[in-house]
C-alpha cells in the first residue's frame, strides 16, 4: 500500500528523515515509534504530501506521488492537537474532507451520521466543539480523518493528549475499529504502550532511520541494540565479552543463549531476570538503593560492586527495602545479546 523508498528531508542542513526506507501492507497497523525529534512528524507530511522530499520516493498503491497534490493522494492525517475548527459544529468537522471531495448534502449528512455513531458520539452533530471533552474531540477528529474513506490513515500521536485511562480504552477502540474497517493505519507516537497496544508492527526510529522493525513482541523480546532497549526503559545493559557460553561483564559472568557470537557485544537483562538469592552472601553482592511500587511488581535499584546500577522487578512480598544488603544471580532466559 505504501512505500517510502530512501526519503530523505534535511531542514538547513539538519537531516530530519535519513534515507529512510519504509513499507505498509494492505490492512497494516504499523506505529512508528520514537522520541522527540526523531523525525516521526516529518514522515507523516512528507507521505502526505505536506512536506517536500530532497532526495527519495514515496508510493501508495504501486504509484508514485511526486507529482501527486495533497488532496489527490487519498490520505487521511490526524495531528497532535486535533485541530478541529472551533467555529464549526461536530457536523461541520467531520464532513470537511467530504465537502472538499465535492459530496452532496444527502451524502454529507449520512456519511457524518454513520461516522459518529462509528465513533461512539451519534447525534452529536450540532454540538459545539467547545462543548466537547478530550476524549471526545479525539473522537470527532478521527471521525473527520475516516470519512473520505481514506485508503491510508495516519495518525500523529493521537492520544497523547489524553490521561491514562481514557487512552488505554481508547487504544482498544481503535484497534477494533481498524480491524472492523479494514483500514491501512501509519501511526506515529514517542509512547511505547500506546505504540505496543495499537500495532501489528513497530517501527522504532532514531534520527530519522529505522533502528528496528518487528512485532510488538519481536522488539519487545529481542530490541535490536542499546538504543531501543533504553528506548524501551531498559537499563540493565553492559559491555560483554562472550566466550562458548559465558559472558563476562563488570557483574562477573552471565549466561548466553548458545549460538551467541563470540567475542565483545552488549548485552541487556530484563529486570525480571535478575534474581534475589535465598541469603545476601550467595550470588553477587548489591545494596539496595530504591524501590518502587508497580501495582504488578515492585522495582528495586540495586548497586553491585562494579559496573553500571541493576533494576530488579520483584514480587510484591519479597522485595528489600532500601539500605539493605542482597545477594542475586542472572536468569539465562532474561538475558538478551544487543547488537
Ligand atoms: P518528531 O515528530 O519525531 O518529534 P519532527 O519530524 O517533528 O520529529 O522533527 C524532526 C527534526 O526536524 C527535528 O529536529 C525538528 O526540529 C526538525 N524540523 C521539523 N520541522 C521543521 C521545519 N519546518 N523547519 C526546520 N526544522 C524542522
Ligand atoms: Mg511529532
Amino acid at each position: 500500500m505504501l512505500t517510502v523508498d530512501k526519503g530523505t528531508v534535511r531542514f538547513s542542513g539538519h537531516v530530519a528523515l535519513d534515507a529512510i526506507d519504509l513499507d505498509v501492507a494492505d490492512q497494516e497497523t504499523v506505529c512508528v515509534l520514537g522520541p522527540s525529534g526523531s523525525g516521526k512528524s516529518t514522515l507523516l507530511r512528507v507521505v502526505a504530501g505536506l512536506q517536500r522530499l530532497d532526495a527519495g520516493r514515496v508510493f501508495l498503491g504501486g504509484q508514485d506521488q511526486g507529482s501527486v497534490p495533497v488532496h489527490k493522494r487519498g490520505v487521511g492525517l490526524m495531528f497532535q492537537d486535533h485541530q478541529l475548527f472551533p467555529q464549526r459544529d461536530v457536523g461541520g468537522n467531520v464532513a470537511f474532507g467530504l465537502r472538499m471531495q465535492g459530496a452532496t448534502r444527502a451524502e454529507r449528512d449520512a456519511r457524518v451520521a454513520e461516522l459518529l455513531k462509528l465513533v461512539g458520539l451519534p447525534d452529536a452533530q450540532r454540538r459545539g466543539v467547545a462543548t466537547l471533552s478530550g476524549g471526545e474531540q479525539q473522537r470527532v477528529a478521527l471521525a473527520r480523518a475516516l470519512a473520505p474513506r481514506p485508503r491510508l490513515l495516519m495518525l500523529d500521536e493521537p492520544l497523547g493528549q489524553l490521561d491514562r485511562t481514557l487512552r488505554d480504552r481508547l487504544v482498544t477502540e481503535l484497534r477494533e475499529l481498524f480491524a472492523e474497517l479494514g483500514t491501512t493505519v501509519l501511526a506515529v507516537t514517542h509512547d511505547q504502550s500506546e505504540a505496543f497496544a495499537l500495532a501489528d508492527r513497530v517501527v522504532v526510529m532514531r534520527e530519522g532511520r529505522v533502528a528496528q522493525s518487528g512485532t510488538p513482541l519481536q522488539v519487545w523480546q529481542q530490541p535490536a541494540d542499546a538504543f531501543v532497549a533504553r528506548f524501551l526503559g531498559f537499563e540493565n545493559i553492559v559491555d560483554a565479552t562472550v566466550t562458548g557460553d559465558v559472558a563476562d561483564t563488570a557483574w562477573g559472568k552471565l549466561p548466553v543463549p548458545p549460538g551467541t557470537g563470540q567475542g565483545t557485544c552488549q548485552l541487556l537483562v530484563r529486570p525480571a531476570g535478575v534474581r534475589l538469592t535465598a541469603t545476601e552472601d550467595q550470588g553477587l553482592p548489591c545494596a539496595v538503593v530504591s524501590r518502587s511500587f508497580r501495582g504488578t511488581h515492585v522495582a528495586v535499584q540495586l548497586r553491585p560492586p562494579h559496573g553500571p546500577r541493576l533494576d530488579a522487578a520483584c514480587g510484591l512480598a519479597e522485595a528489600p527495602d532500601p539500605g539493605e544488603s542482597v545477594g542475586i544471580t542472572f536468569a539465562a532466559e532474561d538475558v538478551v545479546v544487543l547488537a
